[in-house]
Parts: C-alpha cells; structure tokens; sequence
C-alpha cells in the first residue's frame, strides 16, 4: 500500500440474518481505524447468495450500526462516488470484469452438471481426498467451450489456480503466511444463476471501492490465498489485511451456540446498554495496553492501533459485560433511563414495563433521582428495574411476622406507633432517603428503641418479607401516604 493512500474500512455483511455481536466487533474495529486516521467507513451489503438473504436482515444491519453509532461515510442511505454499495446492483460491473479474467486466461467456464459434481465429491470422500473440482473444463478446446454457449448450456465461471507453486498472503496481525497452490480448488467465480460468489465481487469492490485495509473475521483466512491469487490476475495491488481471531465461549466453543440469541438488539433488549456492548466489544481483542478498562467511542479512537489487537482467541465472559453495563448504569440520570427503558422491547414481562415507566414518570424529580441511584447500585441490566414494581403490591403480613425476635407484642405496637408519629412528620418530598435514613437513625438512638425494634417491623410492615430493600428504600419507593397507610395497617394487626 502506497503511504499516502487514504485509509478507507469497510464493513461487508451479508443480509443473512440479524447483525450479531460478531458482526458489530469487526464494524467496529473497521470504524475505529478509519476515523482514527481521518479516513472513511464504508458500509457494502454483499447479497449475491439470493437463496441466504433474509428479509429484515438489511434493517438489522443499518439500525443496528447507527445504534452503536458507528455511523458510515459511504454506503446505503448515504450514497458516495464509489457505488452501488449493493452487490446486487453491480452485476455489470462483475460480468466486465470477469471478462478480462477470462479473455486473459486466469478463469475458465465450467459446464460440469451437478450431478457429475456430486459424483466426484463422494469418489473423493471415499478415497479420503480434499474436496476439489478436478479441472475437466480447464482443459476444454476453445472449440468446444464456443460450442456449448452457443447452446446456451448452463455454466459457472471458475478461477484457474496454478497448479503448482505457492501463494504467499500477508496479514498485518499474523504476518506472512504461505499457502500451497495444490491445496486451493479452482474456485467458482461466477455461478450459475449470473450472480458473482463472494471472493469475486468482494475483491472487485475492495478494489474499486479503494479499500485500504480489509478488517474482517478470522473465518476468512483461507480464502484470503483465492484473493490474492485474483488480484494478482486482474494485475491489482492488494489492499492490507487484519483478521480478527473469533472468540470463544467461557469454557471453550463457539459462542453463538452457547449463548443463544447474540443479536445486538437482543442483548439491547435483555438490559444491555450501548456504551457497555461497544466498550466490551472492543475488548474482544483489542488490548489498550493500560489498566484502563472504559472507553467511549471517541476515546477508543483515539487510542486504537492495530498493533494491539490480539491474535488469541477472545473469550466471551457474560460477567464482564454485566459488570461493564452496571457500571454505565450508575452513570446515567433518571431522566436517560426512562428514556432508555422506553426505547426496550422486552420479549416478557411487557406490562411491568409499562406499569414501572408510569409509576416512575409521576414521581418527582428529587424522588426519582433518589430511587434511582439505589437502584443503579444493584442493578446489572436495565431489565432488573421493573422488579422494583413488585413492592408496590400490597403485602400480605402475618401479625407474629412482624415482632422482632428479642421483642413482645406490646412492645412492637408500641414501637411502631412511636416511628409513625415521627415519620408523620416528615412531608412528602422528605420521603427521599437523604431526607430521613439519617435522622430517623438518630432519632430511634435518642429514643428508648433499639434499632431492630423499629426496623425489623417497619420492613415487614411496608414488605410482608424478610428480604427487602432497606426499610429507607422502601419508604421512598412507596412515597409517605402509602408509607403510613401500611404501618396503620400493621398496627391495626397488632391491636387485635
Ligand atoms: N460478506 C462477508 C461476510 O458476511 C464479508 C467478509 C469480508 O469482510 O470480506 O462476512
């Protein structure tokens, strides 16, 4: 690559399916070297594969990216001087291109039928041979290859591999690695339905499109020998290449078996926040070198090199992304999280939701915020808040549940009628636990009561369970009136 030559990313997914954590760890890193070095992110949709492509699956990717918003300068939506940037719009472009190959002779036509093909393959498996097309085409008299287009006779186009020699590819993370010409298949180019296969129309637009470094996926090592080998034939100069190692699931394994739905709006909807997906995704591979563990988008930018990316194999901890995202979570305002619980579409519980968004939206503000930090203390994903809803629900108490064990009857009547004339006092906003944790403690260590006395019946009267949140907590989540109602209620239990 010439020093001078713009940098320029991309990332190319196919339409086939939702775009997955895997998916937004190569974006990213394709993002983050091409702004770290003031260049452009292109976004290309590869939907060659008819037969792979799913509906749905293009929102997905565009959503999903301008979620995390890794936001490209050239691709669907935007335009950009080196469209389409769909593959299936530049068949044009594919066909002329194969032509040279063809003329040139670095690509042959292929009128094998599929069921010589399947034939081959087996004779293969049973003598326990590479799978390989055997070259019967390659062989063809330019008589007889004439012969059969004219007769229309359904083809592929295949790439002409040497059949001797090496072919040496470079990866800037792993360094030069030589493949064997006599272990590539003479690889189809062009399929039969007049769609190119991903090796073609993927080197053609790396090229036109002036792609500097390709970052992509480990999975796409093997075929990196096949690109060369047809850069080479159109006379091109490569661009650079980076493949990421996958990672792994803890214990081993590929992740997305394990784990079950890697979407990236499905771990949106399961709580996950977008600062916690990005930071942890960078971390799947990349090493800032540093004790430094969370980084904003623009601060990866800034620190990104290509140099620090790992060769091993990233593992996928589900605690360290929890950890992360209840560390973004304490940083948010009350305000940001009824926004970011709105934006959520849980798969269960919906109505909690909805009952937990227009409960929190009548408090006010101060109460909220009060709520809130108790919350974002114990809370890993946002889809634990709505839990708090279940305090709400009137308790069933048992009379005898709500005497301490070193205390009487008499005594926790006594106790109780004691702290609600003292809560009593107390206005509704006071309800917050910066009003009165403090000053209730002192007053219950100015008083005759110890502290078990008062708040052992107060938690099961605003509870009816022995675990719960802080009494303080309960209090400010339940807001005075309701407060009080409930220890009149326990008191009345106590008077029979
Ligand atoms: N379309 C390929 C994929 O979905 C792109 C691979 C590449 O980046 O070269 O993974």
């Amino acid at each position: 690559m010439n020093t001078n030559t713009r940098i320029r990313t991309r990332f190319a997914p196919s339409p086939t399916g939702d775009l997955h954590i895997g998916g937004a760890r190569t974006a990213l890193f394709a993002y983050l070297w091409a702004k770290k070095n003031n260049g452009d992110f292109i976004l290309r949709i590869e939907d060659t594969d008819q037969e792979r492509s799913q509906k749905g699956s293009l929102t997905s990717i565009t959503e999903g990216l301008r979620w995390l918003g890794l936001e490209w300068d050239e691709g669907p939506g935007i335009g950009g001087d080196k469209g389409p940037y769909f593959q299936s719009e530049r068949l044009e472009i594919y066909n002329k291109h194969l032509q040279t190959l063809v003329d040139n002779k670095k690509a042959y036509y292929c009128f094998c039928t599929r069921e010589r093909l399947d034939a081959m393959r087996k004779t293969q498996q049973e003598n326990k041979l590479p799978p390989r097309y055997d070259r019967t085409c390659r062989r063809l008299a330019e008589k007889e290859i004439q012969k059969k287009l004219n007769e229309n006779i359904e083809h592929v186009v295949r790439l002409a591999v040497p059949e001797e020699g090496s072919v040496e590819v470079h990866d800037l993370l792993r360094g030069k690695v030589i493949f064997n010409a006599k272990d590539i298949d003479d690889q189809i180019l062009m399929k039969s339905d007049g769609f190119p296969t991903y090796h073609l129309a993927n080197v053609i637009d790396d090229h036109l499109m002036e792609i500097s470094h390709v970052i992509r996926g480990e999975e796409w090592l093997p075929s990196l020998p096949k690109h060369i080998l047809l850069y080479d034939a159109f006379k091109w100069e490569a661009p650079l290449f980076v493949h990421l190692s996958l990672f792994l699931a803890k214990g081993g394994g590929k992740v997305s078996k394990r784990q079950g739905a890697m979407g990236i709006f499905a771990f949106r909807d399961q709580g996950y926040l977008v600062e916690s997906l990005l930071n942890f995704c960078a971390l799947l591979g990349w090493n800032p070198k540093s004790e430094e563990e969370f980084f904003t988008l623009d601060e990866l930018i800034k620190k990104f090199t290509l140099e620090n990316i790992n060769t091993s194999n990233p593992i996928f901890e589900t605690e360290k992304l929890e950890w992360m995202n209840q560390h973004y979570i304490r940083k948010l305002s009350a305000k940001d999280i009824l926004r970011r619980i709105k934006n959520l579409k849980p798969l269960e519980g919906k109505e909690t939701y909805t009952a937990f968004i227009a409960w929190f939206e009548t408090l006010e503000k101060i109460r909220q915020e009060s709520i809130w930090n108790a919350l974002a203390e114990r809370s890993k994903k946002l889809t634990e808040l709505p839990a708090i809803m279940q305090w709400l629900n009137t308790p069933t108490i048992k009379e005898e549940e709500l005497i301490w064990k070193k205390s009487t009857k008499e005594d926790t009547l006594q106790a109780l009628t004691a702290v609600r004339e003292h809560l009593a006092h107390y206005n509704e906003n006071e309800f917050i636990r910066a009003e009165q944790e403090q000053s209730t403690i002192d007053w219950i260590a100015a008083s005759e009561w110890g502290n078990g006395d008062i708040l052992w019946p107060v938690r099961m009267a605003l509870s009816g369970k022995k675990q719960s949140p802080s009494p303080f907590e309960l209090m400010e989540i339940l807001g005075k009136e309701e407060t009080l109602k409930r220890i009149d209620y326990a008191i009345s239990l106590l008077k029979k």
